[in-house]
């Protein structure tokens, strides 16, 4: 099995890391042609959405990767990442994958005040550690989306068919039990 991660900006190292942990080859997404070969599942990482949308448009890496999310290939997006697929930014006119029918808050919980730690339920995972970073949430979600986890009764985990996405960072923290869903996920999709 083979995970594309989208590797412009942020944090994808942490999930390089721990997606090899649990034996499986990551491939680096840095250009076009990086795009064109196959992989099993898709990891967004966080960092800034701005800037990354910006890097997968000139680095013409957009449209095969839309494409693939829509066709689905397994998605787990992180923060910026979850960005990257809502369907709507508040007040921001700007949409990037829009393969997500959720509504998202960029910086939700204030510039500075927006790091912080929590233990949660996550579907069926239990309680999971939780690491924010400048996080956005999910102000709303539209039918068929499923709510996977609240945080202070803000959405921050949600599934909608082939896409996990969620407003913190599992790969920061020493539980990959997030990870290990998702790689079940690539290994059973229908090709
Ligand atoms: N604040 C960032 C954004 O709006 C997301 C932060 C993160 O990915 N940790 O894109």
């Amino acid at each position: 099995m083979r995970i594309g991660v989208l590797a412009v900006q942020g944090a994808f190292a942490e999930h390089i890391r721990v997606a090899e942990e649990l034996g499986v080859e990551c491939v680096e997404l840095r250009q076009g042609r990086d795009v064109e070969q196959t992989f099993d599942g898709l990891i967004l990482p966080g960092g800034e959405s701005t800037v990354q949308g910006k890097l997968i448009r000139e680095l013409d890496m957009y449209d095969r990767l839309k494409e693939k999310i829509a066709d689905g290939t397994p998605v787990l997006a992180t923060c910026a990442g979850l960005i990257l697929l809502a369907e709507k930014i508040i007040d921001s006119g700007t949409v990037h994958f829009g393969t997500l029918p959720a509504v998202v808050r960029r910086n939700a919980y204030g510039r500075q005040l927006g790091s912080f730690y929590a233990e949660e339920e996550f579907g069926d995972l239990g309680k999971v550690p939780m690491t924010f970073i400048r996080a956005p949430y999910i102000e709303e979600v539209k039918p068929g989306v499923e709510v996977l986890a609240r945080v202070d009764g803000h959405i921050a985990g949600v599934r909608y068919k082939n896409q996990i996405a969620v407003s913190f960072h599992p790969e920061l923290d020493r539980n990959p039990v997030i990870h290990r869903q998702f790689i079940e996920m690539c290994g059973t999709k229908n090709r």
